[in-house]
């Protein structure tokens, strides 16, 4: 994939320095680094649903580490966007290393090494309509789908969001979407929450994980692509209810956000 895609304007293989020209909190566990090139040069243009490479040294430990970061904007000439959900581990060797660190330890104006995008979790051409599907972080390769639709004056698809998170704290980006959502009647979003409270319910949150069931007229679309990106079991349950439902496996495309297991 990198080989292919070394000869595109503003393309390079290995790492190229980067730096974060501002950091924004999203929500109470997720945040986005907006990153320009050093050397001022080009960007190539990636395609919403890919992912960049970061590499982290950590000179206490002595450690160099990479992790995968989905592109979360729509392509554009200045910078990439990354939002980064910080990782809660309980396990001491599992602790969400990295994402810690970028949460606490790197500001405005820090340098972060990072390799092209590439990824083929993008946009299908196949079908009209498409059903974006995500579970908490999950929802950062879709967002950038949705803001390049967003780039056109008329979103020339039908798009139908349905996205999970624990409660309305952790929740990012449900500004964006709505304001893309208002300005293209095409565009709908469903929000489950596994926690309401009672004082700030809202009729347009469904409570509890997915369950299509719980959505007003919804039918499993056989004329439409299916994206699904979150938690491993999240995409596991997913895939296996479309499955369920007559969904072709050729229409159903996902994205795993650790070692490839699915
Ligand atoms: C394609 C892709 C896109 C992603 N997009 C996003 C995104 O948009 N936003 C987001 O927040 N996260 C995203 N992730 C997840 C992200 O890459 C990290 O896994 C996450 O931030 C947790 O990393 P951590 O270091 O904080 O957690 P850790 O729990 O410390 O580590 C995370 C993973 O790395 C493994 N690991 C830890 N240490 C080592 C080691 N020394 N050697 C090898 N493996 C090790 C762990 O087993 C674990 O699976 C994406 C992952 C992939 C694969």
């Amino acid at each position: 994939m990198y080989e292919s895609k070394k000869e595109e304007a503003g393309n390079w293989l290995g790492w190229r320095t980067f730096i974060v020209k501002s950091k924004v909190e999203e929500s109470a566990e997720i945040t986005s680094f907006y990153l320009k090139p050093k050397d001022g040069k080009a960007l190539p243009k990636h395609l919403a649903g890919q992912y960049l490479s970061i590499k982290i040294f950590l000179p206490e430990m002595n450690l160099e580490q990479i992790r995968q970061y989905s592109i979360s904007c729509a392509p554009n000439d200045e910078y990439f966007r990354i939002s980064v959900k910080r990782e809660k581990g309980t396990n001491i060797a599992v602790n969400g290393m990295i994402s810690n660190y970028l949460h606490d330890y790197i500001f405005e104006g820090d340098e972060l090494e990072l390799s092209a995008p590439t990824g083929n979790f993008v946009l299908q051409e196949t079908k009209n309509k498409k059903i974006f599907i995500s579970g908490g972080i999950g929802q950062t390769p879709l967002l950038s789908m949705l803001e390049t639709f967003d780039l056109n004056e008329k979103v020339q698809h039908d798009v139908v969001w349905i996205h999970a998170c624990r409660n309305k704290e952790v929740h990012a980006f449900a500004d964006k979407i709505k304001l893309i959502q208002n300005n293209h009647p095409n565009v709908s979003k469903y929000q489950f929450y596994d926690y309401i409270e009672e004082s700030i319910a809202d009729s347009s949150v469904l409570k509890g994980h997915i369950d299509f069931k719980k959505i007003e007229d919804w039918k499993f679309d056989k004329d439409s692509e299916y994206y699904v990106c979150g938690p491993r079991p999240f995409i596991k349950k997913m895939i296996e209810e479309l499955e369920i439902n007559q969904v072709n496996k050729e229409q159903i495309f996902f994205e795993e956000f650790g070692p490839k297991s699915l």
